[in-house]
């Protein structure tokens, strides 16, 4: 192989590689005291990811190293994987929870912790108010940016922390 077509097939992997890390979603984009909740409906299932800041879920975003801190993280893993802290779709859509996730990631000197909850609904198109119960569980959060994809109706709603509950009434 000719020296010149190595280097040029060394500066395609670099490239590559440079595109593929610059599409990953940068933590540093994220605002301190602000959450993002997806709503995203297939047919009878609904989808609920929340992506939050670490500052608002346990109060700092470099990686857990000490005791002390590895406990708070593990708490609020404890916390996220239970939906009922976080969201309650009203009970008229008979949704019935079917999978969940909770993890952090952490990013240079940011970190956040991504949940999400699947859920099947018998009655879905019922679907009136989605109860918050994120602000209760996590006191440090401010504002929710909440996105909505029914097959009825897409809508953006911000949120703050006073608010207990969204009308989504003929969103699904
Ligand atoms: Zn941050």
């Amino acid at each position: 192989m000719n020296i010149l077509l190595k280097i040029s097939i060394l500066i395609l992997l670099i490239s590559s590689f440079a595109n593929a890390h610059s599409k990953k979603k940068s933590l540093d984009t994220h605002i301190h005291g602000v959450s993002t909740l997806n709503i995203v409906q297939e047919k009878n299932t609904l989808l609920f990811e929340f992506e939050m800041p670490g500052n608002d879920i346990v109060g700092f975003e470099y990686e857990a190293k000490e005791q002390n801190d590895i406990e708070k993280v593990e708490n609020a893993i404890n916390i996220l994987s239970d939906y009922k802290n976080l969201i309650i779709p009203s009970g008229s859509a008979e949704c019935k929870i079917k999978s969940y996730s909770a993890n952090v990631i952490n990013e240079g000197k940011h970190s956040e912790f991504i949940s999400s909850y699947k859920f099947n609904c018998n009655k879905i198109s019922k679907l009136k108010i989605v109860y918050i119960k994120y602000f209760n569980s996590f006191e440090n959060g401010k504002k929710l940016n909440i996105k909505i994809i029914g097959e009825k109706k897409k809508a953006v709603y911000v949120i703050e922390k006073s608010k207990k509950l969204i009308n989504v009434k003929n969103h699904f």
